[in-house]
């Protein structure tokens, strides 16, 4: 996977540079090829199939339908559900996933995997995350060094909270020059704060939800990202006027196309805290640009092309 370049930005007066995650490639991009990089570069000589399960508009089911394309695996798709309007009008990341090869099940429960199969959970939550990960903690490093900074605040909103943990994880490993468990008892001695901070916020549950997801994939809390709590509690999925006009705005001020799920409620929490902008301040574009095709039709019939 090639580097993705770092962008300086200016929003609401303030300076901000940017992750451009979204461009690691034009299929597989964002934290899922993060997420899935792991997948892609070793070797799974008895596998033939992928399964996973989730919502049938996720950007983990897109992307699998990629990395199981690349790789020549079949592609098995559990969802609980499926709306008769999406069923007929396919598109957006459900679209997309069909065309690449996946095959779907509704209504039923993923089976068990079989020494063929590798099993995915839920938008990507496991341990081999940890592995992409690592390659962008280091890219993020390499580029603060050049920058000459000595801290770092590293932005990113979240829904299993994979990416912001394995990352901020990550930071303190590279930071204290040690690996896995090695470095909670480091913790024992002295409180630390590192030098890369890690903010995030939840975007499908509460703060709650995301310390438990957190827990699920590290249990030492020392190596947690801060959880930021959005002033207004927001629905996953549902349609906000403010997430609207801020995702109109960062593509009018800065160029960019930022994703309509997470995006809006990670922009608005982080102008909530400018505490955060005392320090360099990196955000992390994390793709899902493909699931935009969908939640933009929605807005645009909500609210108009403008708002
Ligand atoms: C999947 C996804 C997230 C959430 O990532 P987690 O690792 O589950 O926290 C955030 N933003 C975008 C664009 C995503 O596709």
């Amino acid at each position: 996977m090639k580097k993705s370049p770092i962008e300086t930005k200016e929003f609401y007066n303030q300076t901000i540079y940017i992750k451009r995650d979204d461009l690691l490639s034009k299929e597989f991009s964002g934290n899922k090829a993060r997420k899935f990089h792991y997948f892609l570069e070793n070797e799974f000589p008895n596998i033939k199939r992928v399964i996973s399960y989730g919502s049938s508009q996720s950007n983990a089911m897109y992307s699998l339908s990629v990395l199981a394309k690349l790789r020549g695996w079949k592609y098995d798709y559990y969802v609980k559900h499926i709306s008769s309007y999406l069923q007929d009008n396919p598109n957006g990341n459900y679209k997309y996933a069909l065309k690449n090869g996946m095959k779907i099940h509704v209504g039923r429960i993923a089976p068990i995997p079989t020494e063929n199969e590798l099993f995915i959970e839920e938008g990507g939550r496991q341990k081999e995350a940890e592995y992409g990960l690592k390659v962008l903690a280091q890219e993020i490093l390499e580029w603060k060094e050049e920058q000459g900074f000595d801290e770092l605040n590293v932005f990113l909103p979240s829904g299993t909270g994979t990416t912001a943990l394995f990352l901020q994880k990550a930071f303190w490993q590279f930071e204290l020059g040690f690996t896995g468990t090695q470095v909670s008892s480091l913790f024992e001695t002295k409180p630390m704060s590192p030098k890369c901070n890690v903010y995030t916020v939840p975007c499908v549950g509460d703060s709650e939800y995301l310390k438990e997801q957190f827990l699920m994939l590290e249990k030492d809390e020392n190596l947690h990202p801060k959880i930021l709590v959005p002033s207004k509690k927001r629905h996953f999925g549902k349609l906000y006027r403010d997430s609207y006009k801020i995702w109109l705005e960062l593509q009018d001020k800065m160029g960019i196309e930022f994703d309509l799920l997470y995006d809006p409620q990670g922009w608005i929490t982080l102008l909530e805290n400018p505490q955060i902008f005392e320090k360099p301040t990196l955000y992390i574009h994390q793709g899902g640009l493909m699931g935009n095709e969908s939640m933009l039709a929605r807005y645009i019939r909500k609210y108009g092309e403008d708002i």
